[in-house]
């Protein structure tokens, strides 16, 4: 017999959520029971194991070589370098210890992480990444730097979520990009400057929603066309008159953009950005089927709740990775693996809760750094009866516990609220992160004061700009905290007539993450034919949003 949605305050935010039938049918076939905190609660919790991107620089405890790494040099674990995590130097299973009844399990499992050496970065063994020291979470880049959950990239930087692109700075999330630059959502384009919403588009400036076009300058909605400004068509040297004028200039490419936002407010956009999907809801979901709350899924089936992850389905609550799993509940970074709960990084492995860095293991509970193991608790091993009957009781504890189901509590968390992923999506203050239980990292790894040179300084025009550039250091307009330009990125601004960033890295990605959208659906209704719609843009948005069929309508 089926049950029906019911409503619940989350314990945490005391805000209200539904459960619907189905959702109780999903946690029936995993066996745990329907959450306690709300969708958002549970977000953060997971986030907050995932530092992307604040690296330090640190020294692995075991070879000594200075290494690049996401955890704190102050922070109580004990970090080793790739090579000496992935080698035979050291044995997860010596740090094993006793499952203690009287205890909180959470207590035990939080000892164990402080114990079991960590992996400096959340970089896979053979990843083969080369000449890409400043890129985390990513595999096969290279001469990449500042590059994160990306993977096939060459000579591109400053990035986030990008596959198979070359020679590109500032995208996040985008495939097949080729000398791109500020892009969200860009796919199979080259020479795209500032593009939303792109496919197969070359040589353009300021799009949103094009395809198919190619010197284009400030476009909304437009398909298959050739030289138009702003929407209007013109002729090959008329385009180039007016272009020439914007070329390199910091001044014109900051009026241009501010112009191009105030135009593209009279197009109507689409209700979602989703491609090749039915009966979804979320955004930037790309050849999937049935999925709720879901954003930035490519192939994925039946799931609810995800963010960031490809090939997926019949799972709940989890951030990044998937490539073929499935039965996941509520955890980040696991791949190729099914029917894992509560977890962080598990990856070829099946039948695993509560792991941390669990490889190619199988029937693993509170477990840290294990690779090729079946039947441990805690780091020990136990044969399969003795196995079982210990899980069964751990499991039974945490159920009555009300924790069972959900990800580790954010008291064990390896890293603070402010230096993960958590802070990028749901950011919160200071204040607001100690109140809702996270840690915060006063020192994070920026300066602020050092500048050798200040913003009214750098030259207008990139084409005035010396190359000497790359040895100062400059600081960010918005939030005073210095950076520098690299000669490589020097190179690709000169090449593409961009003028030098006036703001941090930081702060355009956060820019970008606001151009992406919220990951929130609000009910609305469409501008024209006003169908019910759900949709990214809340109701007191000044954008016009069409259903999926008048938008088709109107542009096509
Ligand atoms: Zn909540
Ligand atoms: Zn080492
Ligand atoms: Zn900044
Ligand atoms: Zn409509």
């Amino acid at each position: 017999m089926s049950q029906g949605a019911e409503q619940r305050s989350c314990k945490k935010c005391k805000g209200t959520f539904q459960i619907e039938p189905e959702d109780f049918e999903f946690y029936l076939r995993m066996n745990a029971p329907a959450p306690l905190l709300c969708p958002d609660c549970r977000f953060k919790q997971r986030a907050q194991f995932r530092n992307e991107r604040i690296l330090y620089t640190s020294t692995c405890a075991l070879c000594k070589k200075s290494i690049i790494s996401t955890y704190h040099p102050a922070s109580p674990y004990t970090v080793y370098c790739l090579e000496c995590f992935d080698g035979d130097g050291w044995d997860p299973l010596s740090y094993g210890s006793a499952y203690d009844a009287g205890r909180p399990f959470f207590d035990q499992m939080g000892e164990l992480l402080l114990r079991v050496p960590k992996k400096a970065l959340g970089i896979t063994g053979g990843s083969n990444n080369i000449n890409s020291d400043y890129t985390n979470t990513a595999a096969n880049n290279k001469n990449c730097y500042l590059l994160f959950n990306t993977s096939n990239c060459e000579d591109t930087m400053y990035s986030r979520g990008l596959k198979d692109c070359r020679d590109t700075i500032d995208a996040y999330f985008g495939i097949g990009m080729e000398r791109c630059y500020e892009a969200v959502n860009v796919q199979q384009s080259s020479g795209v400057v500032f593009g939303h919403n792109v496919t197969n588009c070359v040589d353009s400036w300021f799009l949103l929603n094009c395809t198919d076009c190619m010197n284009c300058f400030g476009c909304v909605n437009l398909r298959h066309k050739n030289y138009c400004w702003f929407n209007e068509q013109l002729s090959k040297n008329e385009y180039d008159v007016r272009l020439n004028e914007v070329f390199g200039s910091y001044k014109k490419i900051i009026e241009m953009q501010k112009k191009f936002q105030d135009f593209s407010l009279s197009f109507p956009r689409r209700e979602n950005n989703n491609m090749k999907s039915e009966d979804c809801t979320g955004d930037y979901l790309f050849s999937s089927k049935g999925l709720r709350d879901c954003y930035e899924i490519t192939e994925g089936e039946n799931c609810k709740y995800m963010f960031s992850s490809k090939v997926i389905k019949d799972s709940y609550d989890t951030f990044g990775y998937g490539y073929g799993s499935e039965l996941l509940l509520d955890c980040a970074a696991t791949g190729y693996a099914n029917r894992v709960i509560g977890s962080y990084w598990v990856e070829h492995g099946h039948d695993c809760e509560y792991c941390f860095f669990t490889l190619s293991s199988d029937n693993c509970l509170g477990c840290d750094g294990l690779k090729k193991n079946s039947y441990c608790i805690l780091n020990t091993q136990y044969d399969e009866q003795s196995y079982h009957a210990l899980r069964a009781q751990i499991v039974q504890s945490l159920k009555d516990s009300g924790a069972y189901g959900m990800f580790f509590p954010p008291e064990i968390a390896p890293f603070a609220y402010n230096e993960t992923v958590a802070q990028d999506y749901m950011p919160l203050t200071k204040e607001q992160a100690l109140s809702e239980g996270f840690r915060w990292q006063d020192d994070l790894p920026n300066t602020t004061g050092k500048e050798t040179l200040i913003s009214q300084d750098i030259p207008d025009n990139i084409a005035d700009v010396p190359t000497t550039i790359s040895k100062e250091i400059l600081a960010c307009v918005d939030c005073r905290r210095n950076y520098k330009i690299t000669t490589q990125e020097l190179a690709f601004y000169k090449k593409m007539a961009l003028p030098i960033p006036r703001r941090c890295f930081n702060c355009r990605h956060g820019d970008r993450i606001m151009r992406r959208g919220p990951m929130k659906l609000f009910a609305r209704s469409c501008a024209k034919c006003a169908k019910d719609i759900k949709t990214t843009f809340a109701p007191d948005r000044p954008e016009i949003i069409y259903c999926e069929m008048c938008y088709q309508q109107e542009v096509l």
